[in-house]
């Protein structure tokens, strides 16, 4: 098991309060960021014990400098910091004729450039433990050419470029650094679409199962990356999305 509080962004609803919830079942230290500072949704429902091993800040990631200032608290409060997951994300539709530049530039800004800032920011904290778990969460569009979706698809396709040169980078310095990629998950960004009839229909069609995934089936891969600590696996993108991304 990994040594050092784990840090999740994005983390007060959706795939991130899983997240959060699920590393803390396993006995992790958690802080669980959010813009508002609210604790993951449904944290009291977990019980006591895991509640009380999740701490929540304030940050958003869009906001230089706010991840340096997030990272000083949670060094005051919890000491050691041993992985952090770059969760948050945000999607905006528009297609590549009509796009605005300051709405490409918003999601990049949200899921690649924090991203990069975050990762760089938490390294020396890591390094001081000789070791660390640096999990993005990118997206099964980050191989696919979905219509309406390019800046959202050129930010994921950017992390998991990333994830592969930080590991090149961070390796010898005992840092891993992965890229979960969820497919289709029901949550507050794509509710819309899934509940859709030609969301449901894509699902029926293109999925191997058949359904939408669970935010807990994101959850249990990425606190098994922190609770069994692999060290030999990094610089991957890892694609659960029950075959969507490979079916024809
Ligand atoms: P969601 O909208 O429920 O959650 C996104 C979270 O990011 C929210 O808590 C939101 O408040 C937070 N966030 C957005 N901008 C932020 C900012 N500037 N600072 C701090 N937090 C911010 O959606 P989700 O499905 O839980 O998404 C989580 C991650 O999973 C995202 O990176 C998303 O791109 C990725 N993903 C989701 C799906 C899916 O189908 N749900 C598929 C592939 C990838």
């Amino acid at each position: 098991m990994l040594q050092g509080t784990v840090i999740v962004t994005g983390a007060s609803r959706g795939i991130g309060a899983s997240i959060a919830l699920e590393l803390a079942r396993r006995g992790l230290t958690v802080a669980a960021l959010s813009r508002s500072g609210a604790p993951p949704e449904r944290a009291e429902a977990a019980g006591e014990e895991v509640a009380r091993r999740i701490l929540s800040f304030a940050c958003d990631v869009a906001h230089e400098g706010a991840m340096q200032e997030a990272l000083a608290r949670i060094r005051a409060e919890t000491g050691s910091i041993g992985g952090l997951v770059n969760n948050a994300g945000i999607h905006r539709e528009g297609r590549a004729d009509s796009l605005t530049t300051a709405d490409f530039e918003a999601v990049l800004q949200v899921n690649t450039t924090a991203v990069f800032a975050a990762c760089r920011d938490v390294l020396p904290h890591m390094v001081e433990n000789k070791r660390g778990i640096i999990v993005n969460i990118g997206s099964f569009f980050d191989r696919l050419g979905v219509r309406g979706s390019i800046a959202y698809c050129a930010s994921k396709a950017a992390v998991a470029a990333m994830t592969r040169c930080m590991a090149a980078e961070w390796g010898r310095r005992g840092i891993s650094v992965l890229n979960v990629a969820p497919g289709y998950i029901l949550t507050d960004i794509n509710r819309d679409f899934l509940e859709s009839d030609p969301g449901r229909a894509q699902i029926m069609a293109r999925s191997f199962v058949r359904r939408p995934g669970e935010p807990n089936e994101i959850a249990r891969l990425v606190a098994a990356l922190y609770s069994e600590d692999i060290p030999f696996l990094t610089g991957e993108t890892i694609y659960v999305d029950g075959g969507h991304g490979i079916s024809l």
